[in-house]
């Protein structure tokens, strides 16, 4: 049997070996990094050796590196620890921001993106005129469903004209574009490990110099107060390894931009009545967000499993009910539009005749079932 083909990057990235390596390696380190002996010593190492390097992904100072569970949890960690009186989130961020803001305790608002999936820049001066100050904006650098790039500069500089302080999630956009903390001027912003080739389960919040940071998990005061619990060595050790890795497979962005043109093209050449979204603006090189009408993105997933391709579609299954796509919706798309909607995203390993494969599976598809009513 030949392995299948993997198009779903954005949902986790297949481990490096490296990291595979560097974990097992650190898995034999016997130590609490909080001790003081030579065990706890050489266990603190590795932590530390890791936070460089994720420093270094982010463009940030070692210091303001604080590791946590994953991006889930850093979204909570700067959304409900910023000390807010009001949260501001634009309408496309993933479920963890938007619920985080639900639970922040504050006032929360939603601001609008357009037709491309850019924020509104206009709703969001008028929101943070309106809302309890100092406000927190939660804005993700890339979409996870469509890869669409906000102008986190902009924003910041937006935000900060307001006082207020602003939280970027860039889970999605680190290892596919270049990130600077600094130059961004956000205030905080999350990384995982796992979308970038990392173990699961471990991720960092990023934090300012003066952005405040109320701890969400409280205990020994691990992570200077700011995540308390035994640090996951192994895991803060391959996450690290993968964050340099993932800087290094910045030269391979072209290679990966030009398969996911290719695909799309391929696409447009084929029909008319497809529609790729965010393709306007810039987005992430490695995502294409297709929908085919009249067919559900559940069944293009099934056929294209198939024939050998694991993707995504866009709509979600949760308790047994499929639902519509937040961030199609708000930009505007139809119900049947956003249902019929995948996600494609390629990355190191994809091959050029993965994307044949994937060309292929999906003019079969588009020719079976065009024109009939919505499978
Ligand atoms: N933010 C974005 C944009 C994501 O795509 C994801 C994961 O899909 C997360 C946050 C959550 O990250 P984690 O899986 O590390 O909790």
């Amino acid at each position: 049997m030949t392995a299948p083909i993997y198009m779903d990057y954005n949902a986790t990235a297949p481990i490096r070996t490296s990291v595979i390596d560097a974990v097992t390696d650190a898995m034999r380190v016997v130590g609490n990094p909080s001790s003081v002996h030579a065990a706890g010593r050489s266990a603190r190492k590795l932590v530390e050796e890791a936070r460089t390097k994720v420093a270094a992904l982010a463009g940030c100072r070692i210091r303001d590196v604080t590791f946590c569970s994953g991006g889930t949890e850093a979204n909570n960690a700067a959304i409900r620890g910023a000390g807010a009186a009001s949260v501001i989130v634009s309408a496309i961020e993933h479920d963890s921001a938007l619920a985080a803001a639900k639970l922040a305790g504050v006032p929360m608002f939603v601001c609008g993106v357009d037709s491309d999936g850019v924020i509104n820049q206009d709703q969001l001066r008028a929101l943070l005129a309106e809302s309890p100050s100092p406000a927190l904006v939660s804005v993700m650098l890339a979409n996870n469903e469509t890869g669409v790039i906000q102008p986190v500069q902009e924003i910041a500089q937006i935000v900060h004209e307001f006082g207020a302080c602003l939280h970027t999630d860039a889970v999605q956009a680190a290892g596919k574009i270049n990130i600077d903390f600094n130059a961004l001027g956000a205030d905080y912003l999350t990384l995982s490990s796992h979308k970038l080739g990392g173990p699961q389960g471990v991720g960092a919040i990023i934090t300012a110099p003066t952005a405040p940071l109320a701890p969400l998990i409280a205990g020994g005061g691990q992570e200077l107060a700011r995540r308390s619990g035994t640090e996951n060595v192994a895991g803060i050790v391959g996450f690290g390894v993968a964050a340099l890795e993932a800087m290094d497979d910045l030269g391979e962005v072209p290679r990966i931009a030009a398969m996911r043109d290719r695909f799309e093209a391929a696409v447009s050449d084929h029909t008319n009545t497809a529609c790729i979204i965010g393709r306007a603006v810039p987005r992430t090189p490695n995502t294409s967000c297709v929908a085919m009408p009249g067919v559900k993105g559940e069944t293009q997933v099934m056929h294209f499993d198939l024939n050998g391709i694991c993707l995504s579609s866009g709509s979600a299954c949760s308790s047994g009910k499929v639902k519509v796509s937040h961030v199609l919706s708000a930009m505007g798309y139809d119900e049947e539009t956003a249902y019929a909607s995948i996600r494609v995203s390629l990355g190191r390993m994809t091959q050029d005749s993965d994307v044949n494969a994937l060309i292929t599976a999906w003019k079969s598809l588009y020719g079976r079932t065009t024109d009939r009513p919505i499978a």
